[in-house]
């Protein structure tokens, strides 16, 4: 059991976010060895179908709006690209997880647009959406690259990156090296699945990862040009586009992009669908950040991952589910519980209910993006220890 947690913890580690806070004394990971690894993308593994949704697909949303997004929810996933046209030009809205998905974008919005893309907003640091901006800048040299500051300071900071700023032979090898282990421990959990739900899902993880080893290959975190600290417009006469720093939600520097005259906006991973993601959050803040979310009178949303969503049924929802979590986690580490000893003592059934239903790979998955991190950084919070912003575990 010990071991399976392990995996789980690294894999969410590696390929999302930290799976739990880091202490701020800990040093990032030592830089690796100058000898590369010989480990090279897996290219002899089968790869995704288009029914497994691990593919991109765009949609409209309404004129002159796009969204590119998985069709399901992925054990690697890649976040949702909101593509803006503008009367001189494109914003997108993120730029895919990798250069894989980055290339498959820049092919998307050539099919959508003729019009050069003018600007990338990245709405936080995980690497799932900035990770495509080196493609996206490959085809469109000239484009803006906007973030929150919080953000941009992230993607510059090594000890915040799993991935380098400029070509690093080994580091590439490394990180290939610790895909291929995710997908040996995708392998054995299929071969151990009870049911064929269980075996079909794990096959389709271990067909997705494939291609996540070759997306990643050469992977970059490109700095951004342009820090926002609260408000930056970039004014246009049918679609203006407002870049806003709300609070610390999901990370300590989430960006929120309105478009006041559609009444759309666009809340990167503040709002996930079909369940939110937890890692390194912030729960009372960004219940508060909600709250200035909804002031804004959206009336569709176009969430960080998922479906395009109407109204604030969901929203309600995710705050409904961090106010559950703080009710319960508050009191306990108060009173000095030990972290571990947490989720022994407490019930989220109704909340997990909500969220996915009896689906037991949806559970599954949900206890580890969103259940484990959250009631952590809850714990953290109660007790005023830091929430700390890194994919490298110390
Ligand atoms: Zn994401």
């Amino acid at each position: 059991m010990r071991k399976i947690m392990l995996a789980a913890a690294v894999a969410a580690t590696v390929l999302h976010g930290p799976a739990r806070s880091h202490d701020l004394s800990v040093q990032p990971a030592e830089a690796p060895a100058a000898q590369p690894l010989p480990i090279a993308p897996n290219v002899e593994g089968s790869l995704p179908t288009p029914e497994d949704g691990y593919f991109q697909v765009p949609e409209q949303v309404t004129e002159g709006v796009w969204l590119l997004r998985q069709p399901r929810f992925q054990v690697q996933p890649i976040g949702n690209v909101a593509v803006i046209e503008q009367a001189d030009g494109l914003v997108l809205v993120d730029s895919g997880g990798s250069p894989g998905a980055g290339r498959r974008i820049v092919d998307m919005v050539r099919e959508i647009s003729p019009k050069p893309v003018k600007a990338v907003v990245i709405t936080h640091w995980h690497g799932d959406h900035p990770q495509g901006l080196s493609a996206i800048l490959e085809a469109w040299p000239n484009a803006r690259t906007i973030a929150t500051v919080q953000t941009q300071t992230h993607l510059v900071t090594p000890a915040t990156m799993n991935t380098p700023g400029a070509p690093d032979p080994a580091r590439n090898a490394a990180f290939q090296q610790q895909i291929q282990g995710f997908v040996g421990y995708i392998r054995q959990m299929g071969a151990n699945a009870r049911t064929d739900y269980g075996r079909a899902n794990w096959a389709a993880g271990e067909r997705l990862m494939n291609q996540y080893a070759l997306d990643m290959d050469g992977a970059l975190t490109l700095p951004v040009q342009e820090g926002v600290a609260d408000r930056l417009v970039i004014d246009d006469a049918e679609r203006p586009v407002e870049v806003l720093y709300l609070g610390r939600a999901n990370t300590d520097g989430d960006a929120v992009i309105w478009l006041p005259r559609q009444r759309i906006v666009a809340a990167g991973d503040i709002v996930v669908h079909p369940f939110p993601y937890g890692f390194g959050s912030y729960p009372g803040e960004w219940i508060e950040t909600f709250g200035r979310l909804k002031a804004l009178g959206f009336e569709t949303l176009i969430p960080g991952h998922g479906p395009v969503l109407q109204g604030t049924a969901y929203v309600d929802q995710v705050i409904a589910a961090l106010e559950d979590v703080r009710a319960q986690v508050t009191p306990l580490a108060e009173a000095g519980v030990p972290l571990d000893q947490i989720m022994s003592r407490t019930d989220f059934s109704a909340q997990r209910t909500g969220f996915v239903g009896e689906d037991p790979w949806q559970t599954r998955w949900f206890n580890d993006f969103w259940l484990q991190p959250i009631v952590t950084a809850a714990y953290r919070e109660a007790r005023g220890e830091p929430i700390i912003q890194s994919l490298n575990p110390g």
